[in-house]
């Protein structure tokens, strides 16, 4: 470890929170109307209060809404959240509403250097060097009924249209540590006016270019499915300079598969205390018939348990050149692909923050601004966790992360909390920070 206290300091919530704040007073306000009369709550409150509703774990902003009824939670959106004025749940909506998602960017690579800072990307470098971004898509939305402007559309055959918004994540991956770290997600929508929906690969590329702009000295290996395994998907990564680790398989890449039939492969098993790992490889082949320009390299992996029945069969295609030494590493990183659907998707969905609830859909980007504020919660809780030793302990002692949130939303909203580390330490031992039940 060796992180110094001040960076320690700056890794904590009100450190994070801190820079979040200031990055979204950074947002220039839309004027209220076309009077241009000024709004009575700052849209830094606006979205600090959206931050802590998925930061708390609400269920739904009516619930969070209730609770400003109750001086205890205006009292530590306060002290917490730095939130001096607080919105109600119709006027939160209207002013996120008509923010541009894209603006929410700068809070996202501010923890992201906190981070940085703090020695926490160190711990994610996985070869040479090298940082791996696992990257996907995934549905938020999906109505017959409600819809805005930016809606992607399903016509169906018999005349019914369903309405459907998506986000392409992309986050850091490490196969030895359990927590990720999100960069900011791109929508994926159909611009306002625009017949054709928006697709991921169109986001991908709109992901690939931000991120290029806010981490251009950040060297990264993105990882990502079969779907990906596509000159048009892996020509981006190239020009960038960046490296790509995607998964393959005989459907998606035939000509490849075919290829391979009756070449002998560079082999090299890997026994560990858990699995045994059958690996073959082969560098520099033409990834298809109408890209013989693009040559990929090849990783074949089959996973055995230590009585020998097969648990796992993975396939990659990578720029990286394969060698005895580097083999098992990269089937690492392979397989750490799936957090981006374990340790994130089903974590949002099911773990607390209600990834899919509708909070609200707006007219405009509701939507998506609600998205990307509840990723933004995510990566502050998962710095937290792979850093904070009193999170952990807090953890740790309500038994489970279902109960860590439950008791961390009833303290909000029944109790006086002077800061972040009363709260968790009031959590772990209540002989011990400042939580009390009135403000004297
Ligand atoms: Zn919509």
């Amino acid at each position: 470890m060796g992180i110094h206290a001040a960076e320690k300091k700056s890794l904590s919530a009100r450190g994070m929170l801190d820079k979040v704040r200031a990055a979204f007073a950074n947002i220039p306000e839309p004027p209220r109307d076309s009077r241009g009369i000024k709004s009575k709550i700052s849209l830094a409150d606006c979205l600090m209060s959206g931050l802590a509703l998925f930061g708390l774990k609400f269920p739904s902003l009516l619930q969070f809404d209730h609770g400003l009824g109750d001086d205890a939670t205006k009292h530590n959106l306060r002290t917490l959240y730095g939130v001096e004025n607080a919105p109600s749940d119709t006027y939160m909506r209207e002013r996120l509403d008509v923010i541009d998602p894209s603006s929410l960017r700068a809070a996202f690579t501010e923890v992201f250097a906190l981070a940085q800072r703090g020695k926490v990307i160190e711990d994610y470098k996985f070869l040479d060097g090298y940082v791996l971004a696992a990257c996907d898509g995934t549905g938020i939305f999906s109505s017959e009924e409600v819809h805005c402007s930016n809606c992607c559309e399903k016509h169906h055959k018999d005349g019914r249209v369903t309405y459907y918004h998506q986000m392409l994540a992309g986050i850091l991956v490490h196969p030895d540590h359990r927590e990720v770290l999100p960069f900011c997600p791109e929508p994926i929508s159909k611009p306002d006016g625009s017949t054709k929906n928006d697709c991921e690969q169109n986001a991908f590329r709109r992901f690939l270019k931000d991120f290029n702009k806010e981490h251009p000295r950040l060297k990264v290996i993105f990882t990502s499915d079969a779907l990906s395994a596509k000159a048009t998907y892996i020509r981006p990564i190239v020009d960038l300079g960046a490296h790509f680790l995607i998964g393959a398989n005989p459907g998606g890449n035939a000509s490849l598969f075919e290829w391979l039939k009756g070449i002998e492969l560079n082999t090299h098993t890997v026994k560990s205390d858990k699995e045994m790992v059958e690996l073959k490889f082969y560098n520099k082949l033409p990834l298809n018939d109408s890209n013989h320009d693009l040559e990929v390299n090849f990783i074949n992996c089959v996973v055995k348990n230590l009585k020998g029945k097969i648990i796992g069969r993975f396939s990659w295609i990578t720029d990286i050149t394969v060698t005895k030494e580097n083999v098992y590493q990269l089937s690492r990183g392979g397989r750490a692909r799936w957090k981006i659907e374990n340790e994130t998707f089903n974590t949002l969905k099911n773990q607390g923050y209600h990834f899919e609830h509708n909070f609200g859909h707006g007219k405009q980007h509701l939507s998506h601004v609600f998205g990307i504020l509840m990723f933004l919660a995510f990566f502050i809780d998962q710095v937290q966790q792979h850093c904070c030793g009193l999170f952990q302990a807090a953890v740790k002692k309500a038994g489970s992360k279902a109960r860590f949130w439950r008791r961390q939303q009833s303290i909000f909203t029944e109790l006086y909390i002077a800061s972040w580390g009363d709260l968790f330490l009031w959590m772990v031992d209540r002989s011990k920070g400042k939580v009390t039940m009135d403000t004297s």
